[in-house]
């Protein structure tokens, strides 16, 4: 049967790291977690070839130019991207793909592969109705606010960069609001394998 490519991206700080390993723990059977290449350094008890393939700036921007990426994205002045070789070859495997990438990498693998199935992770407040995430935002605020940590400069930062993921979250084909981890997990397996 034909395998499929499901892209899955969040809000910083959505748990989406929680729920994609849940998921992937009940489905690693027909799934696998595509392994980016990244410029930044591994972290304590980061793999090469596990987590990332870590590459040089000068690797990757070699990569770029011999056109080697699905897609790829600067993030917090790094890059990151996915080979298209790397793909390729697990879905000869026999494997449905997962691509936990963050929205811009997400919005060119939809323009590839307008098949890819995009599932955005997103905090309480998004209506997932209307997408109207103003809701979501508020929280958001709320919670910054409240913690009495950071500056004012620090959290007006914070909101513009969760403004743009949100309304970049309107490209994907699904939003899951991530208020309970087993739902969200739940309903991630319900959009996948309606899919495939
Ligand atoms: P981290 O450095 O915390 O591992 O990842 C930072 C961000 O990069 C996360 O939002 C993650 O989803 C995103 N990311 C990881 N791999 C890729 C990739 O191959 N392509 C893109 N566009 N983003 C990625």
């Amino acid at each position: 049967m034909e395998k499929k490519l499901f892209v899955i991206s969040g809000c910083s700080g959505v748990g989406k790291g929680t729920v994609i390993n849940e998921f992937m723990k009940k489905n690693s059977k027909d799934f696998i977690l595509s392994v980016s290449c990244t410029t930044r350094s591994p972290r304590p008890g980061e793999t090469d070839g596990i987590n990332y393939f870590f590459l040089t700036k000068e690797e990757f921007e070699q990569n770029i130019k011999s056109d080697k990426f699905l897609e790829y994205a600067q993030f917090a002045e790094n890059y990151y991207g996915t080979k298209k070789k790397y793909v390729q070859q697990k879905f000869e495997e026999g494997f449905n793909i997962i691509l936990e990438i963050e929205t811009q990498g997400a919005i060119q693998v939809k323009e590839k592969m307008p098949e890819a199935v995009l599932i955005f992770i997103a905090p309480p407040g998004v209506n997932t109705e209307t997408g109207d995430i103003s809701g979501a935002l508020q929280e958001l605020e709320n919670r910054l606010r409240g913690r009495h940590t950071e500056d004012e400069q620090t959290i007006q930062k914070r909101l513009t960069q969760a403004k743009i993921e949100l309304e970049r979250a309107k490209r994907y084909d699904f939003i899951v609001v991530n208020d309970d981890v087993d739902n969200a997990v739940k309903e991630i397996e319900k959009i996948v394998k309606s899919h495939y």
